[in-house]
């Protein structure tokens, strides 16, 4: 995918090279004593791009991960960062793991010492490398890390910001947990905004009304379908999990599908009217949004020429095969990238990261002005609409909307919405405005690597 955007650009083959490569990768083993004999894991915390500092990704725990797939999503971190101006190179770790086979206190003890590899590598480190949460940890793995971090940096005033995600009373940030779902909302909103984008996808119309399978309700699939039906109008008519799915055009509760598989594990036995046993096979159902947000490579070229849905988002990194992006890119089916389609985390996780190095909750300082400032303007409003000549009423409910000012989750998300516009808006000029870039992927790897090139420029490389 690099491969085809680059042959559009004019970089010199030096420069291109540079890009591509991974900078350095760190693969570290160590021992834990554990249920009375010692475990070794395995794990990875991989740079791509030092362009600019400090670097940062996400730490996935998977039994899936190796050295090749790390190696790959910190190349995408770096696009991503690029694609959304967060000031970033790019970076991903992981650890050999399934979270599942442990408990709470054992994988404390894994994380920590983990993190304690990384830490005195500098690995993990505010203005070096910031780590977040990905497949299979979160908030927990998150502030364990921080702790770690500030243990052995005492001294560190800067210390929170070592790593993003963090539970908002461990120095995290309002909305950082629903960031990314947020974000794919916003990027359905942005996509369908513009008009030109819906055409060349066959559709027609807004939000409202539309069709939605989700494949994996983890907390990117939750967030986005959550927010898709309750306030866009949208219909969850699908969602896949690892033991099937779940199927109906009356559509679906997220929120009871959502509680039910966190008491009982999975989607069996939810409702058997809805349930298919083979959760592939919902992937290839009518509909008219596809949002893959679990694993990478479930769209590939096993299945791409059976997938009807004329829009697919990648909630996840890389769900996508390049094999199948060429059958559904011929197809005409339009994809919006997991580059720009995910970039909420990592948007959000910077405003945490300011947060931290500025050492106050966003709003503190305007919050109460602003509500001040409105006050005099309700004051001299009602005045005037007490005047009978006049006949001037406010409408109900003007008065408290806008008396109140915005604390630091209406914040984070006004700035999340303006970080997936604005990077819309960027790589659908490059889409539409290029005859030889026939799809949003090539059209935002071209914006990013053009980021990071000037980049590597404007440092006299
Ligand atoms: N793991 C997320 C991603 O893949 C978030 C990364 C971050 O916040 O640094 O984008």
């Amino acid at each position: 995918m690099f491969n085809r955007a680059v042959a559009l650009m004019d970089l010199s083959p030096g420069l291109e090279e540079k890009i591509r490569v991974c900078n350095a990768t760190y693969t570290v083993r160590f021992g834990v004593r554990l249920r009375g004999q010692i475990h070794t894991f395995t794990g990875y915390r991989s740079v791509h791009s030092e362009h600019m500092e400090p670097v940062k990704g996400g730490i996935r725990y998977s039994m899936g991960v190796n050295q090749d797939e790390v190696e790959a999503l910190a190349a995408l971190m770096t696009y991503k960062c690029a694609l959304v101006e967060a000031p970033f190179g790019g970076s991903k770790g992981g650890l050999c793991i399934d979270p599942r086979d442990w408990d709470e206190h054992e994988l404390e003890q894994i994380t920590r010492r983990f993190a304690y590899e990384l830490i005195k590598r500098d690995l993990i480190n505010p203005s070096q490398n910031v780590p977040a949460p990905d497949m299979g940890t979160g908030e927990r793995e998150m502030a364990w890390i921080a702790d770690q971090y500030k243990r052995i940096h005492t001294t560190d005033i800067n210390g929170n910001a070592c790593v993003t995600g963090k539970p908002l009373n461990a120095g995290g940030i309002a909305g950082r947990v629903e960031a990314t779902g947020r974000g794919v909302q916003y990027a359905l909103r942005a996509f369908f905004r513009d008009t030109e984008g819906v055409k060349k996808a066959g559709m027609s119309g807004t939000l409202d009304g539309k069709r939605v399978i989700v494949q994996g309700l983890g907390n990117v699939g939750y967030h986005a379908a959550k927010f898709l039906s309750e306030e866009d109008g949208c219909k969850i008519i699908g969602i896949i999990e690892r033991d099937g799915a779940l199927f109906g055009e009356d559509g679906l509760d997220v929120d009871k599908v959502r509680s039910w598989i966190s008491k009982h594990g999975g989607i069996s036995g939810f409702s058997d009217r809805h349930h298919v046993k083979d959760g592939a096979l919902v992937l290839e159902e009518d509909c008219d949004i596809l949002v893959p947000a679990a694993l990478e490579g479930v769209i590939n070229l096993q299945n791409a020429d059976r997938i009807k849905a004329p829009l697919i988002i990648e909630a996840a990194n890389g769900p996508v095969t390049a094999g199948a992006d060429q059958v559904l890119r011929e197809r005409g089916t339009v994809i919006i990238p997991d580059m720009y389609a995910n970039a909420g985390g990592v948007t959000v996780s910077y405003f945490e990261w300011v947060k931290n190095l500025s050492h106050i909750r966003f709003g503190r300082m305007q919050r109460r002005q602003e509500e001040s400032r409105h006050q005099l303007l309700i004051d001299e409003l009602e005045r005037l609409s007490k005047d009978k000549e006049l006949g001037w009423t406010l409408s109900p409910g003007f008065k408290e909307r806008y008396l109140r000012g915005a604390g630091e989750l209406e914040l984070v998300r006004s700035g999340l919405d303006d970080t997936m516009r604005v990077a819309y808006d960027s790589m659908a000029a490059v889409w539409h405005g290029r005859d030889d870039v026939d799809d949003l992927r090539t059209a935002a790897y071209l914006v990013a690597i053009d980021k990071v090139a000037s980049s590597y420029r404007a440092k006299g490389l």
